[in-house]
C-alpha cells in the first residue's frame, strides 16, 4: 500500500511551494489508494507556536486535503529518535564523539583557512571512547562509508549519485541528548511506513544523509525499507529566482484572506504549477485524482504566475455556485449586507470578476444609500446636458411597467436613435447616476437588480 506524509515544518505559515508538496503526496496517495499522512515537524520549540501550526491546518483544510490519520507531532517522538540512535551506536553504525564545540570551531577555522570543504574529520571515529576523560559530554554521530557512491532513483530527477567522502559522519543526538533533524525525519518516515517521500528538491542532499541510516537499520530492525524518492523543483517567482517575499504573497493564506482566491482555482492552479498531462488545464479534484502521477512532474523549476492565477480563478468563479460565492463576497464587503440580493445578482456580477475582490467591487453599487457618492469620473460625466437627458430618461422609463433588460433594452435603444446617439452615450451618464461609478456590470443589468423604484430614484436624485 502507498503511503505518503507531508511534512511541514511550522513557521507562522502554509508556504506556497509546501502546498504544492502537500497537493501531490495526497493525490499520489489517492491515485493509488493508499494513504496521505501529515506530520508536524515541530521540533525547533521556539518557532512551533500552536498558532504556527494551526495556520499549516487552516490551509491545508482550506485546500481541502483531508489526512488519513491525526497528524504526527515529531517532538513527541524524541524517545524513538533516541532509541534508534542508541540502536545505532550499539551495533557500531555509530560512535561517540567527544570533541569540544571551542575544538570544533578550530577545525573549521583551518578547513576555511586551507579553502577545504568545511565537515567534520572523522576524528573520534576510530579513537577509544575510554580516551576521553570520565564525565566529558559527548554526541553520536553515524558512521558514514569513506568509499564508493550512493545512487538514488530520483521519480522526478532520474539518477543521482553523490560520492560517500562527501558525505560527513554527521551529529544524530546531540551533547544534551536530543535527536538531530536529519534522524528525527527518517525515523518518522520509517515508522509511518512512508513508500514515497515526494518534498522539494531542496532536501535531495538530505535524502543523501538520510539513506545510510536506512541501510544501517536495515541489520538490525525489520521494516527498513528503502521509500522512493521523489525531489520536486522549488517554485521560481517570474524572475526566475526562487519564490520569496519579494515576489508577492509566499502564504496560501494570503491567497484566500487577501486576493480573494477560490479554494478549488488555487489546488488546480499549485497542480499544473510543475505537474502537466496532456494540454488540459483544469481538473476536478477527482480528475486530478486519476490523472496524477509522477512522471508528468517537470524537471525543472516552475514560474509562478499571479496573472494566470487570477485567471484560472475567473474561470471557478463563473463556475461556482452563486450562494456560496455571495457569502464569500458578502464576507469580503464586512458582512452587513442582504446575501440573497448579492446571491441574485450573482449570475451578473460573476461573469467579469477574477477575484472575490473584484466581486465584492462590483457588487457595491447594490448596497450603496442615496444620495449617491459620485467618484470624479462619474461626477464629470453629469453635466447640464447629461442631467437633462437623465430627467428624460427618467420619465420614459417610469413608464415601463415590464422592468426586464429586455424591456429598457428596447427603450433606451429607442430613445438613443431618437437623440441620434450611440448607446453607450445614454449608458454613461446612467451608469454614473445608478452606481456612483463609471464601471459596472451591463447597464440593463443594473438596472434590473436595483429594481425601478430604486434605479429611478437614483436617476432623479441626478435629473434636472
Ligand atoms: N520539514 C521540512 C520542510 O518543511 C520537510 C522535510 C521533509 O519533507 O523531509 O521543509
Amino acid at each position: 500500500q502507498v503511503v505518503t506524509r507531508f511534512a511541514p515544518s511550522p513557521t507562522g505559515f502554509l508556504h506556497i511551494g509546501g502546498a504544492r508538496t502537500a497537493l501531490f503526496n495526497w493525490l499520489f496517495a489517492k491515485h493509488h489508494g493508499g494513504k496521505a499522512l501529515l506530520r508536524i515537524e515541530d521540533t525547533d520549540r521556539k518557532r512551533s507556536t500552536q498558532d504556527a501550526i494551526d495556520a499549516i491546518l487552516d490551509g491545508l483544510s482550506w485546500l481541502g486535503l483531508e489526512y488519513d490519520a491525526d497528524p504526527i507531532y515529531q517532538s513527541q517522538r524524541a524517545d524513538r529518535h533516541r532509541e534508534v540512535a542508541l540502536k545505532l551506536l550499539e551495533a557500531g553504525h555509530a560512535y561517540k564523539c567527544f570533541a569540544t564545540p571551542e575544538e570544533l570551531e578550530q577545525m573549521r577555522a583551518e578547513q576555511r583557512a586551507n579553502k577545504q570543504p568545511m565537515r567534520y574529520d572523522g576524528r573520534w571515529r576510530d579513537r577509544d571512547p575510554s580516551e576521553a576523560p570520565g564525565g566529558t559530554p559527548f554526541t553520536v554521530r553515524l558512521k558514514t562509508a569513506t568509499e564508493g557512491e550512493t545512487v538514488i532513483e530520483d521519480a522526478v530527477q532520474g539518477r543521482v549519485a553523490v560520492k560517500n567522502a562527501e558525505i560527513d559522519d554527521y551529529i544524530l543526538l546531540r551533547a544534551d541528548g536530543t535527536p538531530t533533524y536529519m534522524l528525527a525525519v527518517v525515523v518518522d518516515d520509517i515508522d509511518m511506513g512512508c513508500t514515497h517521500i515526494i518534498r522539494g528538491d531542496d532536501h535531495l542532499n538530505n535524502a543523501f544523509r538520510q539513506l545510510p541510516i536506512i541501510h544501517a537499520m536495515q541489520g538490525i530492525e525489520d521494516g527498513w525499507e528503502q521509500p522512493v524518492y521523489a525531489h520536486v523543483p522549488l517554485i521560481h517567482g517570474n524572475d526566475g529566482a526562487k519564490l520569496s517575499k519579494r515576489h508577492g504573497a509566499t502564504g496560501v493564506e494570503a491567497y484566500r484572506d487577501e486576493l480573494g482566491i477560490l479554494p478549488e482555482a488555487m489546488c488546480n492552479y499549485l497542480l499544473r504549477l510543475g505537474w502537466g498531462h496532456g494540454d488540459q488545464e483544469e481538473f476536478s479534484r477527482e480528475e486530478a485524482i486519476a490523472a496524477f502521477d509522477l512522471a508528468g512532474v517537470g524537471k525543472s523549476p516552475s514560474r509562478f504566475d499571479m496573472k494566470k492565477l487570477l485567471n484560472m480563478n475567473g474561470n471557478y468563479i463563473r463556475e461556482a455556485d452563486d450562494v456560496r460565492l455571495a457569502t464569500l463576497a458578502a464576507q469580503e464587503m464586512g458582512g452587513k449586507v442582504d446575501e440573497t440580493l448579492l446571491a441574485e445578482a450573482m449570475p451578473v456580477l460573476k461573469t467579469r470578476a477574477r477575484d472575490i475582490k473584484e466581486l465584492a467591487e462590483g457588487a457595491a453599487f447594490l448596497f450603496t444609500q442615496r444620495p449617491l457618492e459620485l467618484t470624479e469620473k462619474a461626477a464629470g460625466l453629469l453635466g447640464d446636458d447629461a442631467r437633462a437627458m437623465l430627467a428624460k430618461i427618467s420619465s420614459r422609463l417610469r413608464g415601463i411597467s415590464d422592468w426586464t433588460t429586455d424591456a429598457l433594452e428596447a427603450s433606451l435603444k429607442a430613445y438613443a436613435e431618437e437623440l441620434g446617439l450611440g448607446l453607450g452615450k445614454l449608458a454613461q451618464p446612467l451608469r454614473a447616476a445608478l452606481t456612483g461609478t463609471t464601471t459596472s456590470p451591463g447597464i440593463f443589468d443594473v438596472l434590473v437588480l436595483l429594481g425601478k423604484e430604486e434605479s429611478l430614484a437614483r436617476i432623479d436624485d441626478q435629473a434636472n
